[in-house]
């Protein structure tokens, strides 16, 4: 193992992962990302339902911080007025709530960006792994060419290698229900929409939302 130093390696370049980077960097860390996928946040494996600064400071009433989970205008794709919510057996309850539709690859490699240039090396396109030390550990995709971090960040979504591999209880957390999806997203549109959030009966809190950017209901 004979790769370079840093104070924090951060394994995975999602929106958490990234995040990360953007505010260590900023406090004059010495920070590494590795990504595996060739470019941030491409494909587009989730949903970009975002709620707007003030609905996140009301639900999220204890964190002091709220400005950091802001997006960049360039980023929103469409925006959403209200949420509607659908019960199993089709009743219809609609409230205020604003929210952006984002788009996640504009999202996160705005968020790389700041984090490079707040001085965060980023790797894309690399699968790293964790190989634990006494203190930290390291992390590349092979043990061989592996950086060493102080800290380590397992931003690699559930379920986390990383986090397994520092021997924390990852699987632990799944329920009986573990959806995954394998498709791409892609979303386009502009206006005032609702976001219809659709319940099902079989999967408890299975959920589906779909916005209606286009008002066509
Ligand atoms: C179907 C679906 C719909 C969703 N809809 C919404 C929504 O509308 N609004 C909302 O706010 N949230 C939504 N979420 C949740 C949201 O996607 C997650 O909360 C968010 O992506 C978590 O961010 P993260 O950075 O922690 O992890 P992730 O976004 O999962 O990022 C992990 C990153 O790590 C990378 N990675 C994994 N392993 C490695 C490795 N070994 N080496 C290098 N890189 C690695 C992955 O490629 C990925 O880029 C949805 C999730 C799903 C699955």
């Amino acid at each position: 193992m004979s790769g370079h130093k840093y104070d924090v390696i951060v394994v995975g370049g999602g929106p958490g992962g990234l995040s990360a980077a953007v505010h260590l960097a900023d406090k004059g860390l010495k920070v590494k990302v590795f990504e595996k996928k060739k470019l941030l946040g491409k494909p587009v494996r989730c949903g970009e339902y975002f709620p707007v600064k003030e609905e996140m400071a009301r639900l999220l009433p204890r964190v002091k911080c709220i400005d950091i989970i802001d997006s960049p205008e360039n980023a929103i794709d469409s925006k959403c007025k209200s949420i509607r919510l659908v019960s199993p057996r089709g009743h219809e309850f609609e409230f205020p709530f604003e929210a952006y539709i984002l788009d996640r690859h504009v999202f996160e490699t705005h968020l790389g960006d700041v984090a490079r240039s707040n001085g965060a090396d980023i790797d894309v396109g690399v699968q790293a792994h964790y190989y634990p030390d006494d203190e930290g550990g390291w992390v590349g995709p092979t043990r061989e060419t592996a950086d060493y971090g102080e800290i380590i960040v397992a931003a690699d979504g559930y379920p986390s290698e990383t986090a397994e591999r520092a021997g924390l209880p990852e699987r632990e957390y799944a329920g009986p229900y573990a959806v995954a999806t394998n498709i791409e997203y892609f979303r386009s549109g502009s206006g005032a929409g609702c976001c219809r959030i659709v319940y099902g009966s079989e999967v408890l809190a299975g959920r589906l939302w779909l916005d209606n950017s286009e008002g066509t209901w």
